[in-house]
């Protein structure tokens, strides 16, 4: 009889301590909503050539220590859709529902506070925002019916923990910020618009939308190339949802 409560247990302890272990694995995943075209001299500081050229419009989804937690959330408003030539769009909250998370986030991070990374915001309504608070300004004028005890700003940086933070860097907007993750002895950076595309930070090459260009061309030349950075505007693959972890 003994033994058998000892084999219990021991199914007990073997047991949690597996579902921990998936439910505390990290993963990310990449979402393309839209493609598009998008002028050479937007993406590329000092670019006089003008071209138009391939541009996707991407938002993240991170699992994390059993929280379930949206870096920025892509464009909901029909009319920005048109306006900016959108195309193959899909609404983020219904990528989320059919693919990925049939409940509302736990967070949002905003990277900072433009359309096509705060449009969705209200979507997720019982998320709490991350916002840089000069983008707080933007953030309730946009949608001036949010519940404000839904929103914590902060200055320089946000900590949820160790080994996820949220970093002001101010050269892209006003409020840019972006997220800095450590998992599995992986360094991913959420870069937010301080790099458009690779070849922003690959090739040190500013955006050519910036609120302070000197902020951005440090930030990018003090990248160091064994984080492995994810874009909002150049995706990982084709697909509509790709897994990073
Ligand atoms: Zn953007």
């Amino acid at each position: 009889m003994k033994n058998f409560f000892l084999l219990v247990l021991l199914f007990f302890v073997l047991f949690s301590s597996c579902s921990n272990s998936k439910e505390e694995k990290t993963q990310i995943y990449a979402i393309k909503y839209a493609d598009s075209l998008y002028s050479s001299n937007y993406i590329f500081h000092d670019n006089r050539t003008e071209q138009m050229i391939p541009f996707s419009w991407l938002f993240y989804l991170l699992e994390y220590k059993g929280k379930t937690i949206l870096i920025d959330t892509g464009v909901c408003d029909k009319a920005k859709v048109e306006r900016y030539a959108l195309q193959n769009y899909l609404s983020p909250p219904e990528i989320l529902r059919e693919y990925l998370l049939p409940s509302s986030p736990d967070y949002i991070f905003l990277t900072h506070t433009h359309f096509d990374h705060l449009g969705c915001v209200e979507e997720f309504k019982n998320a709490t925002i991350i916002v840089q608070e000069q983008g707080l300004p933007t953030l309730l004028s946009s949608f001036p019916d949010i519940d404000k005890t839904r929103i914590h700003t902060f200055s320089d940086s946000f900590f949820f923990d160790d080994a996820l933070t949220l970093q002001y860097v101010g050269g892209h907007s006003r409020d840019s910020s972006v997220v800095w993750l450590t998992s599995e002895n992986e360094t991913f950076l959420f870069v937010g618009d301080e790099c458009y595309t690779s070849e922003n930070c690959l090739n040190t090459i500013p955006v050519g939308t910036f609120y302070n260009g000197t902020k951005n061309l440090e930030f990018i030349r003090g990248l160091n190339n064994t984080v492995r950075v994810l874009y909002f505007h150049e995706a990982p693959s084709k697909k509509r949802v790709t897994r990073i972890t």
